[in-house]
């Protein structure tokens, strides 16, 4: 097969930029370094394999990651259809059984005649027409070599995990089924919640302060050798637990563990402080705590997490951990339309973009696929409109302020304000962005006359 595209990384951004080379007429050779390399955090050889939680985010329409949803749903999303057909009970949210979901994906690009899958590294970019999509753990040598091009830095930060436990393992005497707010799909409520008074909290809140982390030696090593010497800092939409507790003790009660709309159905009292755990497979056997990214040693995860009502005897399936997130500092290097500045046969997708979300890195693969093969045939580039959420999130990569970039997800903030002079809450602007997003969408992909569904 003779291939006219190369995309490097078969994530979430990678195997959906395939596909829409592929159904544009396209052949593609698409890289992935799994099984034989590793990145560290995956655990598989399948593609798309979502590394920690198992939610796509919000699926309510009126929602930032909803209204992204939505457009990928217009725009044909092959990951998405992939991520419905596989979903499990997430109240409001998109969560998928992540074998399931991954297997699908890669079934999908493995049998697609235009698509040969190469599991072996990049150790260069390639020749030719290109999309790189090697996520938040790009290999070494391949993040050598974008470093190199244009003369600029990479960045990178750390992110941490959150742990996935055991279902049987959690005590139902005691935690509790429900939606927050009876927002759900199952009657009996789609999560699992561990109720906290208010002097188990302060007793697990000690606790946290007080446990033993995993020395980030490895990663300091790392940026020695990597590009910015000392330029390690967390995510701030990831932060550990246990340095959310050093901002405030109540800082958890208000953040991952709040326990609005979550009244304990024994006493009919709202608990001080809730941990919610979230059905991570279909078979329901494995539950991941919502929120709880952590770098405490795994001696440490399994005294402290055990504090949490519930879980005094929890099976930790996978503990959390911290993990490095490389990204580009696209202001300096990418367009709109996800072009490199120097190289117009180059596009770059996913995490490494500076996207966060699973939503976001499998929206900018959708639009890297198009735009490259609009490129491979002569075509103009698209620039999605600023009103739809991929256009914010492609005009704010490519136009933020370079020197204080930081990765961004899917929000509201990012569009255009609404011009009507209108007045409207909250709910309202928000329903009102979405709804602007879809008729802008319909109109724009009727001028381009690209193929979607
Ligand atoms: C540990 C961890 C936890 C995370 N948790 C979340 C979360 O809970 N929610 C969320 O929204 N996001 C999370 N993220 C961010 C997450 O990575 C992205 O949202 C999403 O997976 C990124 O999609 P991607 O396609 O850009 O990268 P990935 O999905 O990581 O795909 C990149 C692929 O490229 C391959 N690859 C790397 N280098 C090479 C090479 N040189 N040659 C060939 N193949 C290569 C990798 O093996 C990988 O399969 C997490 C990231 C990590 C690392």
């Amino acid at each position: 097969m003779s291939a006219d595209a190369v995309v490097v990384g078969g994530g979430l951004a990678g195997s959906e930029a395939a596909w829409q080379l592929a159904k544009r007429g396209i052949n593609v050779k698409l890289f992935e370094m799994r099984p034989d390399i590793s990145t560290g955090a995956h655990q598989t050889g399948y593609l798309a394999e979502l590394v920690c939680s198992n939610s796509l985010g919000s699926k309510l329409p009126d929602r930032a990651s909803g209204v992204l949803m939505t457009e990928l749903r217009t725009l044909g999303s092959i990951v998405l259809i992939c991520a419905e057909r596989n979903a499990v009970p997430a109240g409001g949210a998109l969560a998928v059984d992540r074998e399931h979901f991954a297997r699908d994906v890669t079934e999908q690009i493995e049998k697609n005649p235009q698509i040969q899958v190469i599991r072996n590294e990049a150790r260069s970019i390639p020749e030719g027409f290109v999309v790189i999509a090697s996520g938040p753990l790009t290999s070494d040598s391949l993040t050598q070599a974008i470093c190199g091009l244009s003369g600029q830095d990479h960045l990178f930060f750390f992110d941490a995990l959150a742990p996935i436990l055991d279902a049987e393992s959690i005590d139902m005497s005691i935690a509790y089924r429900a939606s927050r707010y009876e927002r759900g799909d199952r009657e009996e409520g789609d999560y699992i919640n561990c109720p906290l008074n208010k002097a188990e909290y302060e007793a697990f809140v000690d606790s946290l302060l007080r446990a033993e982390r995993i020395p980030l030696r490895s990663f300091e090593k790392e940026i020695e050798e990597g590009v910015r010497a000392g330029a390690h800092h967390y995510f701030e939409g990831c932060l550990p637990v246990e340095i959310i507790a050093e901002r405030g003790r109540e800082s958890l009660a208000f953040g991952p563990m709040r326990p609005v709309g979550l009244r304990d159905p024994r006493s009919g009292e709202r608990p001080h402080a809730v941990l919610q755990l979230r059905q991570d497979n279909l078979a329901g056997s494995l539950y991941n705590m919502v929120g709880f990214q952590t770098n405490l040693t795994y001696d440490e995860q399994r005294k402290v997490f055990r504090m949490i009502p519930g879980l005094e005897k929890a099976r930790f399936q996978r503990y959390g951990q911290m993990h490095r997130n490389t990204f580009l500092n696209s202001p300096m290097q990418l367009q709109a339309n996800l072009q490199h500045v120097d190289r117009s046969d180059l596009f770059f997708a996913g995490q490494l973009t500076g996207v966060e979300g699973y939503l976001g890195n499998i929206a900018t693969g959708l639009l890297a696929g198009i735009n490259l093969s609009r490129r491979i045939k002569g075509d103009d580039l698209l620039v999605m409109p600023r009103e739809t959420m991929l256009g914010s999130l492609a005009h704010y990569i490519a136009h933020a302020d370079a020197k204080l970039f930081q990765p961004m997800k899917a929000n509201f903030g990012l569009m255009p304000p609404l011009e009507d002079g209108r007045r409207r809450n909250r709910r309202e602007r928000a329903s009102a962005y979405a709804e602007r997003s879809a008729a802008i969408l319909a109109e724009f992909l009727e001028n381009t006359q690209e193929i979607c569904a």
